[in-house]
């Protein structure tokens, strides 16, 4: 085995497909499932969204857009390129990462909802996470890697597995480490059965943790969320599930009385800043890459290919 990665989250399964892809032999080792992470409960849209720092944030952001914009094009891997509008009763400043977007403009007021005052309109890679995370599991096996799951208990009893360990672990990375700088953001979000919704919709209004949005997949809808800062359960609240349902439906009247299918609640690992880089691990190397916050999905695959170039030349 030349790589160990540690994680099946988006962050390690792209990793990993990076590192089997550029000839490696590797295997990953995770605690749980990749359907049973934090990155499943994504909505996802490809963004920057509570991720830094800036500088780099771009440049993976930019190979995030470039490789999840190709996907869009392929059957079968769970992502498509969607239009959806962010949007505000106050006025509303674009981020500055949204300069990588190429048709982003301010809505005009008939495309705004009912109260709303301002807003942007952009399209951008949307993953259906359960059909994306399987199709990087099932890419990364395609190419050699095998999974096993296996909970790791120290980083240091890995030295002398293999020359590079790479630990992908997410906001489990705060007791792995340990990293204190590493906060768990739990982000509860709904699944309903979707009345035609075709855009996605992002609104920033509401007081922290509370926020709005609904992200139509197909036949399904995931409608969010919160981002509740420390808090480390991972048990979907009814009375939650209740106020996000109905913090939709205000902005879209077609949800009320929508189905519930389902609910998924995440942790997003935020750090102030992702991290990515390396120490010694007995002879070897350990590689971090974790700290992805809001916006694992979009910045995986540039994290992941700086690995790769550091990794494999
Ligand atoms: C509600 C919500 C909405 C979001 N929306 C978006 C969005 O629109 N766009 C976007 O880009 N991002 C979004 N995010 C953020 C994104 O989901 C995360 O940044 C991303 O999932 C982090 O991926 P990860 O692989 O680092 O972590 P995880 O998905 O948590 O994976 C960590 C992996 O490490 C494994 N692990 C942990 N400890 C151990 C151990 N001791 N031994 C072995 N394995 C271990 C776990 O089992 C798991 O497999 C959202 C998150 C949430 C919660």
């Amino acid at each position: 085995m030349d790589v160990l990665v540690i994680g099946a989250g988006a962050v390690g399964l792209t990793t990993a497909i990076s590192l089997a892809e550029a000839g490696l032999s590797v295997t990953i080792m995770t605690a749980a499932l990749p359907s049973q992470t934090t990155s499943v409960a994504a909505g996802a849209v490809w963004g920057a969204v509570k991720v830094g720092p800036p500088d780099r944030v771009l440049g993976w952001g930019r190979t995030g857009l470039e490789v999840l914009s190709k996907l869009a094009a392929e059957p079968g891997t769970g992502v498509r390129m969607a239009t959806g509008r962010e949007v505000s009763r106050a006025p509303l400043e674009p981020y500055y990462w949204t300069s990588l977007l190429t048709d982003l403009r301010v809505c005009e007021e008939s495309e705004l909802p009912d109260g709303f005052t301002d807003g942007w309109r952009y399209t951008a890679p949307l993953a259906t996470m359960p059909v994306y995370l399987e199709y990087l599991r099932a890419r990364f096996e395609r190419a050699g890697g095998v999974l096993e799951v296996a909970p790791v208990a120290s980083l240091a009893g890995l030295a002398g597995l293999a020359p590079v360990v790479v630990n992908c672990s997410g906001a489990a990375a705060h007791d792995l480490v340990p990293d204190p700088a590493v906060v768990p953001v739990r982000g509860q979000v709904v699944i309903a059965a979707n009345p035609g919704i075709e855009e996605f919709l992002i609104s920033r209004d509401p007081e922290p943790p509370w926020i709005v949005y609904m992200f139509p997949h197909g036949d399904t809808i995931l409608l969010g969320g919160t981002n509740d800062e420390g808090n480390w359960d991972t048990d979907p609240k009814p009375e939650i599930a209740e106020r996000i349902v109905a913090g939709c439906a205000a902005i879209d009247p077609r949800l009320r009385g929508a189905e519930i299918l389902g609910h998924r609640v995440g942790l997003r690992p935020w750090r102030p800043e992702v991290r990515l880089e390396s120490e010694p691990l007995g002879d070897g190397l350990l590689w971090h890459n974790y700290g992805h916050g809001g916006a694992g999905i979009s910045m995986a695959w540039g994290c992941a290919a700086e690995i790769t170039r550091a990794v494999a030349g």
